[in-house]
């Protein structure tokens, strides 16, 4: 079974979200094969999840804050996500770690957070170009692991990793998929440290339906993260039938 999961981003409004959870609940796959979530915008994701509630998809948050309530002006948290019906969370995704300069004490908090409320954390890891230049992709990796997992309070209940260059993310230059082989090797046996039981690592950076079986192919890697691709009903559906008709 792969996981399928698809970052909308800021991508679609409301109605351009809603729309496309219809589309995607009248869609019939395979859950033996693909497990499937989207992660709308946070305005649209109590319809979403109402839309998909009897269908093949999950809904996630695309972030969260970390305290359950109270006085944190524009803040949506992990647990009123948890109220509306969401089942994973994403949790430092790099848009978050760049440009709104989150830290990994926040990534930290917000994975946290996410497990206490329920909801299932997606935590994304991955290197800058530059640290790839200065050969330090695994020192970047290294880092942001250890300050996620080191000492975790709530160890139980399940959490996945998503694998994802930042410069792969939404610039169709996607990391080979030996290289996402070999570092999503090195990342299942870094997290051997941590006791967190089987956690499957996800492949992201600018998947298509035309390159998904290339890592989907790989017992290693256990799904995709989709951003842009994951906004056209289309494209997306096909990238999702492609891996569902070839894996039991
Ligand atoms: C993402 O947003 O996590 C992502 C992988 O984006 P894209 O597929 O557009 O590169």
């Amino acid at each position: 079974m792969k996981y399928i999961f698809g970052n909308w981003k800021m991508y679609l409004g409301y109605s351009e979200s809603v729309d496309l959870a219809k589309d995607l609940a009248l869609q019939n796959f395979d859950t033996q094969k693909v497990s499937l979530a989207v992660f709308p915008a946070a305005i649209a994701s109590k319809t979403v999840a109402d839309e998909l509630q009897n269908s093949n998809f999950a809904v996630g948050a695309q972030d969260v804050m970390w305290l359950p309530s109270g006085a944190y002006t524009g803040a949506v948290s992990a647990q009123m996500f948890k109220d509306i019906g969401c089942r994973y969370a994403l949790v430092g995704h790099s848009e978050r770690r760049h440009i709104f300069e989150e830290h990994s004490d926040t990534v930290r908090k917000k994975l946290e957070a996410s497990r206490e409320a329920g909801l299932i954390p997606v935590l994304c890891v991955g290197e800058t170009k530059e640290d790839t230049e200065q050969d330090k992709r695994q020192y970047r990796l290294k880092k942001q692991l250890m300050s996620a997992f080191e000492g975790l309070r709530l160890n139980s209940g399940s959490m996945l990793i998503a694998y994802e260059p930042v410069w792969a993310i939404g610039t169709g230059d996607a990391c080979l998929p030996q290289d996402a082989e070999d570092i999503i090797g090195w990342i299942k046996q870094e997290i051997v440290h941590y006791s967190l039981g089987n956690v499957p690592v996800l492949y992201g950076g600018s998947v298509t339906a035309q390159n998904v079986l290339s890592y989907t192919s790989i017992s290693d890697i256990d799904g995709v993260l989709v951003g842009g691709v994951s906004t056209k009903k289309d494209e997306f559906t096909s990238l999702i039938r492609s891996v569902n008709n070839l894996y039991v």
